[in-house]
């Protein structure tokens, strides 16, 4: 079974299109299926239209926000619900194609766990939206690892083994391939059309540069320290202790074997602030180890993924997530 999800601000002229063109598609691969919209709070008619369309087709599933939580809680609250083993996530703005789908089923089945759509010949404004994602993709792919032209792209396939495990907050829907390193899903990229929006506004603009980056640091820190953050924080702790450390001792040697004074020296007020913060750092790498452990410990979870075991009964509790 397929599920797609498709999260809708205030889209109220696309939606009926999509919706069209989504089921001619759906219907051709003779497969079961189901339409999740995520109404994310619109102000405009877009749930009066969810609420016909689902009156009409039992397929049409409506998820409806009580305000505006955004796209990234738009796609968890889809991922949540969808039924199917997989999930294909596509903007409400027409700007996705529903065509490219077959397409993106057939290189999910060569075995991967996601395949993202690249919008190679993207119909966006250059120096609002090209550019910057141009740059903004180039960093993700260094920091993460991951590897990909077009990660702001919301048209991809997913197994629903990946999507279940999510637990996303904040803007983190441009980080999903990236995320999902983290249970060791197999990845690919399809280049898919792109179209200029028609109707309706679109919901970013050039202000969201400095969160992608601080979200780039959250990424690289959930996918290689959330196990042992102590490993980051307590690496660098120990370095600036240690550096201090040595001030310290060459400041001691100053005073007591060369006798001279050292109260007035800026390396003094250095030694003792790298000491300080080295032990500070350290303390909170301790901190986020208990935290860490609450955390999975509290849901259960574990820190790995298992493909498959063999010879082996099943064991309560679940995998990792993200
Ligand atoms: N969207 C949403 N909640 C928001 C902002 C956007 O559900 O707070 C939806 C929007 O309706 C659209 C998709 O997310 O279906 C992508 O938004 P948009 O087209 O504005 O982004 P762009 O294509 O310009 O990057
Ligand atoms: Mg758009």
């Amino acid at each position: 079974m397929i599920s797609v999800v498709i999260p809708a601000y205030n889209e109220e002229e696309n939606v009926p299109l999509l919706y069209e063109k989504l089921k001619k598609v759906l219907d051709a691969l003779g497969e079961e299926y189901e339409i999740i919209f995520v109404d994310d709070g619109s102000t405009d008619r877009t749930p009066e239209i969810l609420k016909k369309l689902a009156e009409k087709d039992p397929r049409v599933k409506v998820i409806r926000f009580r305000r505006n939580y955004g796209q990234t809680a738009a796609l968890q609250a889809g991922f949540e619900y969808a039924k199917g083993d997989v999930v294909i996530t596509m903007d409400a703005d027409l700007q996705n194609d529903p065509e490219d789908i077959p397409r993106l089923l057939e290189k999910l089945n060569e075995g991967y766990d996601i395949v993202s759509g690249w919008r190679k010949d993207r119909k966006d404004p250059f120096l609002s939206r090209k550019l910057p994602s141009a740059i903004a993709n180039w960093i993700i792919s260094k920091v993460t690892g991951v590897k990909l032209h077009d990660y702001g792209c919301t048209l991809k396939a997913y197994r629903s083994d990946i999507t279940k495990r999510y637990r996303l907050y904040g803007d983190m829907h441009r980080f999903l391939p990236a995320l999902a390193k983290r249970f060791g899903a197999k990845i690919a990229e399809l280049p898919v059309k792109h179209h200029p929006r028609i109707y309706g506004k679109s919901k970013y603009g050039i202000d969201r540069t400095l969160r992608v980056i601080l979200d780039i640091f959250l990424v690289k820190f959930l996918n290689e320290y959330i196990t042992r953050p102590l490993y980051l924080f307590g690496g660098l702790g120990f370095l600036l202790f240690f550096i201090g450390f040595l001030l310290g001792l060459y400041l001691t040697f100053v005073k007591l074997v060369l006798g001279q004074d050292i109260g007035h020296r800026p390396l003094l007020i250095l030694s003792v602030l790298l000491i300080l913060s080295g032990i500070q750092l350290v303390s909170t790498g301790l901190i986020a180890e208990l935290i860490v452990r609450t955390y999975y410990e509290s849901k259960g979870e574990k820190p790995y993924v298992i493909e498959e075991t063999i010879n082996l009964e099943e064991r309560k509790g679940h995998d990792a997530s993200a």
